[in-house]
C-alpha cells in the first residue's frame, strides 16, 4: 500500500511531467528558429536579428542610404514603437520609485 502511494504522490508533485528530461532535450534544440532568423537577416551585412522590428531599426540606423520606401516606413514604425515602449518603461520605473520611496517613508513613520 505504501509503495503504491509513493509513485502516485511523486506524479502529483511533478505536475504532469514525469519524464521531464526526455521531452525537454528536443525542445531546447528546437529553439534555434532558423526559419525566423532567415527572415530577419540583414541583406546588406548579413547580421541576424530575432525580430522584424530590430531588423528595421538596424536597416534605418546602419544602411539609411540603401533603404527603399517600404523599408523607410518599417523603420519609422519601429522607431515609433520603440519610443512608445521607452516611454512606458520610464513611467513604470517612476511608479516603482515612488512606491518604494513612500514605502520607506511610511515604514520610517510607523517605526519611529
Ligand atoms: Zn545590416
Amino acid at each position: 500500500m505504501s509503495e503504491r502511494n509513493r509513485p502516485a504522490s511523486t506524479d502529483r508533485t511533478d505536475g504532469g511531467q514525469p519524464a521531464a528530461s526526455g521531452p525537454l532535450e528536443p525542445s531546447t534544440t528546437d529553439y534555434s528558429t532558423t526559419r525566423e532568423r532567415a527572415n530577419c537577416t540583414c541583406r546588406y551585412c548579413g547580421r541576424p536579428f530575432s525580430d522584424e522590428r530590430y531588423l528595421a531599426l538596424h536597416r534605418g540606423l546602419e544602411h539609411p542610404e540603401r533603404l527603399g520606401a517600404g523599408e523607410w516606413e518599417a523603420y519609422e514604425v519601429a522607431v515609433a514603437a520603440d519610443a512608445q515602449a521607452l516611454r512606458r518603461y520610464k513611467l513604470y520605473a517612476l511608479c516603482v520609485i515612488v512606491v518604494v520611496y513612500f514605502g520607506f517613508v511610511l515604514t520610517y513613520a510607523a517605526v519611529t
